[in-house]
């Protein structure tokens, strides 16, 4: 057994003209979930309980695409998903089509423990979440002044906002005094919200993972992403635990996060060897990226976009957080 092991991300994609200051900030708030996390792992708390922990931190802080922050649909509603698995027993619970609940990777815990189903959405998963007396809050606690503005300009370009999607030479400079990349006429940096996930292996080597998200900005009302997707966004079993962001659609139909467990499965590979593998041969260029864990201690990333927000730390003394 190799000791635990964390990671989070707070997104794939990341914005090229993101300000300095929003980086900083972005990277202490992945290094104090990371922390809260540690010091769950170093008094034994069960992987999933970890998850679950770190998942409702982010949740809680806005400057992420879950729970309070996260991404506007269309009507300028948050819609919100989360998914999670405990690989020990390949146990999962998701929700999706959340209004009113403040934790969403909470109720997703709650409908792996307690419904016979793994997976609730919309007006159901409300009624669920009022049975169980989790906490609800009016839907204007998720919005955030900043994706009032970002659908606003969303709208205006008449797109749905993929910023990872847009390769950096594809983008046009503003000018030579100030080289803002532009996109349909706006700065890119305008497109910021990110999805969060946490993936855990611990002293037990019991893998557990999960992810919640706002989706995507200026989504369809109803759409539903690869975030409560079990096999997509989210995947653990007896070797692995897998968190994935970008896309939603890509990694859908790459099924990516079920890909590392099977390579790993079917094919013997080590953890990194997997997360590589699956980038490589099953993912679009530019799409999407992924945190993972393995049974035996290993804490590895991959992305195929310009940046993922991230951070990871081990029993050995591993603490690294990161952005590009
Ligand atoms: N995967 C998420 C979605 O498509 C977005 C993200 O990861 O930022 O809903």
């Amino acid at each position: 057994m190799g000791g635990w092991a964390i990671a989070v991300h707070g997104g794939a994609g990341v914005d090229p003209n993101l300000p300095w200051e929003r980086q900083e900030e972005a990277k202490r708030l992945l290094t104090r979930v990371l922390n809260i996390g540690v010091s769950a792992l170093r008094s034994s708390l069960p992987a999933i309980d970890v998850v679950e922990l770190v998942v409702r931190e982010l949740e809680s802080d806005p400057l992420f695409n879950s729970g309070r922050g996260s991404a506007l649909s269309a009507n300028g509603t948050v819609e919100m998903e989360a998914s999670i698995m405990n690989g020990n027993g390949r146990r999962c619970g998701a929700v999706s089509g959340l209004t009113t609940v403040k934790n969403p990777i909470s109720l997703a815990r709650l409908v792996m423990d307690k419904s016979p189903h793994s997976y609730l959405a919309f007006s159901g998963a409300e009624e669920f979440a009022r049975q169980q007396g989790v906490e609800m809050v009016d839907n204007d606690y998720f919005i955030t002044e900043d994706n009032i503005g970002m659908l606003k300009l969303a709208k205006e370009a008449n797109t749905i906002l993929f910023d990872y999607r847009i390769p950096i030479e594809t983008c046009s400079v503003a000018s030579q005094e100030s080289p803002i990349l532009m996109m349909n006429g706006l700065p890119i940096s305008i497109y910021a919200p990110e999805t969060v996930g946490c993936v855990v292996v611990d002293s037990e080597g019991r893998c557990a993972a999960g992810t919640s998200t706002g989706g995507l900005m200026n989504k369809m009302n109803g759409r539903i992403g690869d975030s409560p997707l079990i096999g997509s966004g989210t995947y653990a079993c007896n070797l692995c635990g897998v968190s994935c962001t970008g896309e939603g659609e890509a990694i859908i139909r790459s099924t990516l996060a079920r890909e590392v467990g099977a390579v790993m499965e079917y094919k013997g590979l080590k953890l990194k060897e997997a997360v590589d593998y699956v980038i490589k041969e099953r993912l679009d260029e530019g799409m999407a990226g992924l945190i993972a864990v393995s049974s035996n201690g290993d804490v590895t990333y991959g992305f195929n976009t310009n940046g993922m927000f991230r951070g990871c730390a081990n029993e050995d003394g591993l603490m690294e957080v990161s952005i590009w």
